[in-house]
């Protein structure tokens, strides 16, 4: 069996699995970064961070991503969407266990990773890192680029995925890093922001942006108090993302609107009942 055989076999078993987002990156290229990137880093990953200094054994980092829905998202914060956010998570972590199961089972050793690599937001507020980065796992599998909002976007939802991924013994190839910046740089994060955590780029194309994690970290954590979290707002504003269309929005304007449209009364009803 050569590699492509392999490869095809996982995106099938996605297929199966319901997954409309997979991508490959060897993991050569957290020590040589492709050219390409979409975005110039004034830090790069730590090696510490990298694949290898997790499971020495990795050869390729398989990242899966599943979207989350913007209707839903629309009402954050909210109890919709905390539970959607948990229903969305959940899936991630049981299908990057059954991948890496499949390919354990045909010779390749595999292992995945938590969704999240945190046991609670107080953990984030000391130290607000993780010992995996799945935004940058998808990045050098040339799944999207970074918005100024740190999220990962991507051409079909947006920022509006999350992602998890699988360590593989097997080499896989690598999938094409185009180099296109998504993120339209509107600053409608940057504005929108209830507590400033994300700063102005002012033309930077300098990544990662200065970002306020830890008032980001402590939102959160007061949303979670209320079954409301995650806070969801630059997320749901964000212009990027075919699914703008497929739910057909495309005017932004209902973000600010606040005289009553039909969008802001089913937002309201949804907030009014089930938390705090
Ligand atoms: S809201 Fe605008 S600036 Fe922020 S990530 Fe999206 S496109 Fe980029
Ligand atoms: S999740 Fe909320 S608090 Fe955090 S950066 Fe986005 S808008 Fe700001």
């Amino acid at each position: 069996m050569n590699d492509k055989s392999i490869k095809e076999k996982v995106i099938d078993k996605c297929k199966e699995l319901g997954i409309p987002f997979v991508g490959f990156a060897p993991v050569e290229r957290w020590s040589k970064p492709p050219k390409e990137l979409p975005n110039n880093f004034n830090e790069w990953i730590p090696e510490e961070f990298w694949p290898n200094s997790i499971y020495p054994d990795a050869k390729t980092v398989i990242v899966i991503g599943l979207p989350v829905q913007l209707p839903i998202v629309e009402t954050a914060p909210s109890i919709y969407y905390h539970e959607h956010y948990k229903t969305v998570n959940i899936l991630l972590d049981t299908k990057a266990y059954e991948i890496s199961n499949f390919l354990t089972e045909m010779g390749y050793p595999s292992i995945y990773l938590p969704r999240d690599g945190y046991g609670d937001i107080d953990i984030l507020l000391k130290n607000p890192i993780t010992f995996f980065s799945h935004k940058h796992a998808a990045f050098l599998a040339g799944m999207g680029s970074f918005g100024e909002n740190n999220v990962l976007l991507t051409k079909e939802y947006g920022p509006r995925v999350r992602f998890t991924s699988i360590f593989t013994t097997t080499p896989i190839e690598g999938d094409n890093v185009t180099g296109v910046d998504l993120c339209k740089h509107c600053q409608r994060c940057v504005s929108q922001c209830p507590v400033n955590a994300i700063h102005e780029s002012k033309g930077s194309k300098e990544f990662p942006l200065p970002m306020d994690k830890i008032g980001c970290a402590t939102r959160s954590k007061e949303l979670r108090k209320k079954y409301t979290s995650p806070c969801g707002i630059c997320i749901k504003i964000c212009p990027i993302g075919n699914d703008r269309n497929k739910f057909n929005r495309k005017d932004l304007s209902i973000y600010s609107d606040k005289n009553g449209t039909k969008y802001n009364k089913a937002w309201d009803h949804v907030k009014k009942y089930g938390s705090n």
